[in-house]
């Protein structure tokens, strides 16, 4: 276990999204304009009608992902949070229709429904960086990193 102590927080934002916007890629957004190198996702609520999310799959091998959408389907945001380390965003939901709950780690193409919200807090002059403990390529940690990159738009 690793863990790294900061006392500072910086500027909160409260992020409305509309009608087709995107949740990660409007993060990213909010991120890149603010320059918001590190923070916390405190809380995030809401309706899509688009989703995308992946889960781990096997105990041995991270890479080996499961990836679930759902398109033109109405569906409760239940929770959002995550951590942005470097400006490099790492967010997890929790999504619902009227029969099951599902979690995992958010892709682009979770588009709001009606209205999203979340609350975005800086931790300015943490200074905080993901890197792989190990070299291997398919670690969760490399793998994570990748698909952010992936994910910038
Ligand atoms: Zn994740």
């Amino acid at each position: 276990m690793d863990y790294f102590e900061h006392n500072k927080f910086g500027r909160t934002f409260a992020l409305r999204l509309d009608k087709g916007e995107d949740i990660l890629g409007s993060l990213n957004n909010l991120i890149e304009k603010e320059n918001i190198k590190d923070g916390v996702v405190v809380s995030g609520v809401g309706t899509l009608d688009r989703c995308a999310l992946h889960f781990v799959t096997h105990l041995e091998d991270a890479s080996k992902m499961y990836y679930r959408e759902w398109k033109d389907q109405p569906l409760e945001v239940a929770s959002i949070q995550g951590i942005i380390a470097d400006s490099m965003p790492h967010i997890h939901a929790v999504v619902s229709d009227q029969n099951a709950a599902w979690g995992g780690h958010v892709e682009l193409g979770c588009r709001t429904l009606y209205l999203c919200e979340m609350l975005i807090v800086e931790m300015p002059g943490f200074n905080l960086t993901r890197v792989s403990k190990n070299d291997d390529i398919n670690s969760t940690d490399n793998f994570v990193k990748n698909l952010v990159k992936k994910a910038n738009i």
